[in-house]
């Protein structure tokens, strides 16, 4: 085992291996005994071209020696170049930066909760969705819907209404004078892979038309090419009037983005900030990633892989009497018996691969966008020998 002293500095925040991550490249992690592993959680879905990519590693080593901060005060060109992107790839006029997906929700909450105060008699209800995650500051905890967070840290921040997911009746009855937005994400990431659905998000849309209230889609899992299509929006044919994207953005640094329409970007100087907001270092490595994803073939690719690995799960829960596979490109899950997630993420991990069991029967599957499909047969092979293990008599 290797050295234990970092494991009593470091505060107890989660359940850990004994095991320290010392190298990565492209879909391999290695830790500092030399074991590699097949890595299919990739930093939590955050590094989107796999481990230490090269566009990253040159913009950082560039971008490093070029500016790294003028602070926040001043424009930088490389953030005006992300935005540039981003607004010329997306249905949004204007990008606020920010450094993680919490903060940019924290950002898109005080965005519409200010619109409420200019268009909207001071409107600031949000209805968000029961088992939805924003985040960890004490305002995205509250909008968020895990329901073992609700006696934590109390008192909350006021003025989120959740409702179930896909219950259309359930949001129309909740919307009312307070209600300045509706919240969600996509596609339910840490709640297990949980589609939100074409139908209603296509519902929500009307029905925030109707009331003249906001839809703000959290794509900070979703977005970047995770499911396909650069944005989840685009797949259900919906226009979101806020979107905040995080995780795969900065292809393994820490950028994150709060994107609005014109008609919904009322800051005010002083309203919002942040020492780091739109740092050139983090910038470019975003505009690295995005013009990766932006390459032809990019996003055929990932729907490629998607397609392949959620048909090797299928046949794997078939061949184990596992449960369903949910999800889009490669934001996957699998159903296995309840209770038994952990184990299964822990023997495919002795095994040289590493899974995220998102919920006591649910593992989730986010490789790197450009993992090949060897790879993909790879995990799925190991997986294979895992359940197979499992089911023999004398385990
Ligand atoms: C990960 C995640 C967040 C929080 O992002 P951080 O960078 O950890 O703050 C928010 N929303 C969704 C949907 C996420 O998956």
């Amino acid at each position: 085992m290797s050295s234990l002293s970092a494991f009593d500095t470091l505060m107890t925040i989660t359940n850990r291996p004994p095991l320290i991550m010392t190298r990565g490249e492209g879909s391999w992690l290695f830790d500092s005994d030399g074991n590699r592993y097949l890595d299919f959680i990739q930093g939590w879905a955050v590094n989107s071209l796999g481990h230490a990519p090269q566009a990253v590693v040159d913009a950082l080593a560039y971008q490093a020696s070029r500016l790294i901060s003028p602070s926040p005060a001043f424009y930088n060109d490389r953030s005006i170049r992300l935005a540039d992107l981003l607004t010329a790839n997306s249905c949004f006029d204007r990008v606020f930066f920010a450094n993680s997906g919490a903060e940019a929700n924290e950002g898109a909450i005080k965005l519409a909760r200010k619109w409420g105060a200019v268009h909207k008699q001071n409107a600031f209800e949000i209805i968000t969705m029961i088992n939805g995650f924003h985040g960890r500051t004490l305002a995205t905890m509250s909008a968020s819907g895990k329901p073992h967070w609700q006696e934590l840290f109390e008192p909350k921040v006021p003025g989120f209404v959740k409702v179930p997911l896909g219950d259309l009746d359930a949001v129309t009855a909740t919307i009312g004078e307070r209600t300045v937005a509706i919240m969600l994400e996509p596609v339910q990431g840490e709640a297990g892979v949980i589609p939100a659905g074409t139908e209603f998000l296509q519902g929500l849309r009307n029905l925030a038309d109707e009331h003249g209230i906001l839809l703000i889609l959290d794509e900070v899992q979703t977005g970047m090419g995770r499911l396909g299509s650069l944005f989840a929006y685009q797949q259900a044919g919906i226009e979101p009037d806020i979107m905040t994207l995080g995780k795969g953005i900065g292809g393994g640094v820490p950028l994150a983005a709060l994107l609005a329409k014109e008609a919904v970007c009322c800051f005010a100087p002083g309203d919002q900030g942040g020492t780091y907001n739109g740092n050139p270092l983090m910038a470019a490595v975003g505009c690295a990633v995005l013009e990766e994803l932006l390459r032809p073939g990019f996003l055929e690719h990932v729907r490629e892989m998607g397609e392949r690995l959620a048909a090797g799960l299928r046949t794997l829960s078939a061949r184990h009497g596992l449960g369903e596979v949910r999800g889009t490109g490669l934001l996957l899950a699998l159903a296995v018996p309840e209770g038994n997630a952990d184990s299964v993420a822990e023997a495919a991990r002795d095994q040289g691969l590493i899974i995220n069991a998102t919920r006591p029967d649910t593992l989730r599957f986010m490789p790197a966008l450009n993992v090949t499909a060897d790879e993909v047969d790879g995990c799925l092979a190991i997986l294979d020998r895992v359940c197979s293990i499992r089911r023999a008599p004398d385990q």
